[in-house]
């Protein structure tokens, strides 16, 4: 058996690929534990680089930059998945690059992830890939419709995916997708969407948050809640199944296993992201480790932290859309001690733009919710009366 690595400790400086609010997050938990940030990203005054020892903006595929980068940290790790590939394959010979190379290969292609999920034995809907228009419709008469149509590349927050509900609408999503390879998949009427995000660490230690439950607007994330209203026996089957995949993709690093519960019961996954998850975001006020600090410790191969639930907790997004009668009203929305804001530093607040989030925690979950959400409508509707 290889040896386990040393420990990277408080001190070392951590590479993160990735400006956004996931790595900004990350940023701040790793400076509580004292070490330094090092940002690489495109985007200058990145949420992430404001809040990093160094913010270097170059392309992720420099090569030259990219080295220079990886030989300043200790560790390089990611705050999303469609960085290129290219860009852990530069830093990985100089550097431990955790999630590794391959568990971005897969996670940041979901035809190859869904292959490897039903290959492995891991519950998935039926789906198939889809290179032309005659490919899709032999697809709709073999598995029926409705269905989803996916690109196999960038897709996020219901980006890169069209709905196909009867014969008629083929031709035009095929058009939609601009003819890029897709992947076909039999649509699941489902009861609820759950998320496990799970941590795996160089020793092989593993933990898992409490499951969370999440509601979505307009295919995005709108507000998720712990514990999530389901059996015990579903809380262990979920954590499970995201056990067996850390496992089998061999993660080092965080994990999140996006998943169906279907109306009869069962459990389907989505989307594997290897990396801190939206749906995790109130880990930070509502568990005793959050997953950006997980994320840390994993990576640098600290014991992992305890992912209780201190309290029942939700979490609404913020986003650019509150900002359209002004800058939304912080004061009311916090006038709950309980609810606590998280804003990510971006000055423009477009529409869908996920610009922060708060949380709320309640003596039950059906308390935090309604707390959260009261919360974000006295952001921008000023006659409402002060919060529960
Ligand atoms: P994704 O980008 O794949 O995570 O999809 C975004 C959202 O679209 C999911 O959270 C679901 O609400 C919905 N969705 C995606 N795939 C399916 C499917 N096969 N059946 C039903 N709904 C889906």
């Amino acid at each position: 058996m290889p040896a386990t690595p040393a420990p990277i400790l408080p001190g070392a400086t951590i590479g993160v690929l990735g400006g956004g609010q996931l790595g900004r997050m990350f940023a701040l938990a790793a400076r509580a534990l004292g070490y330094r940030i090092h940002i690489l990203s495109p985007e200058y005054d990145a949420p992430a680089g404001q809040v990093a020892d160094l913010e270097i903006v170059a392309e992720y595929e420099d090569v030259h930059r990219m080295r220079q980068f990886a030989r300043g940290v200790s560790v390089v790790t990611y705050e999303f998945e469609n960085v290129p590939s290219l860009a852990a394959e530069t830093a990985a010979p100089l550097v431990p690059v955790r999630p590794g190379g391959n568990v971005l290969h897969v996670a940041q292609h979901r035809l190859r992830e869904k292959t490897f999920l039903r290959d492995n034995g891991f519950p998935v809907t039926p789906f198939r890939r889809i290179a032309s228009l005659a490919d899709l419709a032999a697809c709709a008469a073999e598995l029926g419709l409705p269905a989803v149509l996916k690109t196999t590349g960038f897709g996020y927050d219901g980006k890169g995916q069209v709905k196909l509900r009867a014969p008629d609408d083929l031709a035009s999503a095929w058009d939609r997708l601009l003819g890029a390879e897709a992947v076909f998949e039999s649509f699941v009427d489902f009861e609820k969407e759950l998320s496990v995000i799970a941590a795996r660490s160089i020793t092989g230690e593993f933990a898992a948050f409490p499951v969370f439950e999440n509601t979505h607007a307009n295919h995005i994330l709108d507000v998720t809640f712990a514990p999530a209203a389901i059996a015990p026996e579903v809380v262990t089957a979920a954590q499970e199944l995201a056990r067996g995949i850390l496992e089998t993709l061999d993660v080092v690093g965080l994990l999140t296993v996006e998943l169906f519960l279907t109306r009869d019961g069962r459990l389907l996954v989505n989307e594997l992201a290897p990396r801190p998850h939206n749906s995790g975001h109130l880990t930070i006020d509502a568990c005793v480790t959050s997953q950006f600090e997980q994320q840390l410790r994993a990576i640098c191969g600290l014991p992992l932290g305890s992912t209780e639930l201190r309290r029942p907790a939700a979490m609404a997004n913020l986003l650019g859309e509150l900002w359209s009668g002004g800058e939304p009203r912080w004061t009311a929305a916090l006038g709950h001690p309980d609810v606590r804001l998280h804003l990510y530093g971006k000055s423009q607040p477009r529409k869908g733009r996920k610009m922060g989030h708060i949380t709320a925690a309640g003596a039950t979950v059906e308390d935090a919710v309604r707390r959260v959400t009261h919360a974000r409508e006295l952001l921008c509707e000023p006659c409402l009366p002060g919060l529960q």
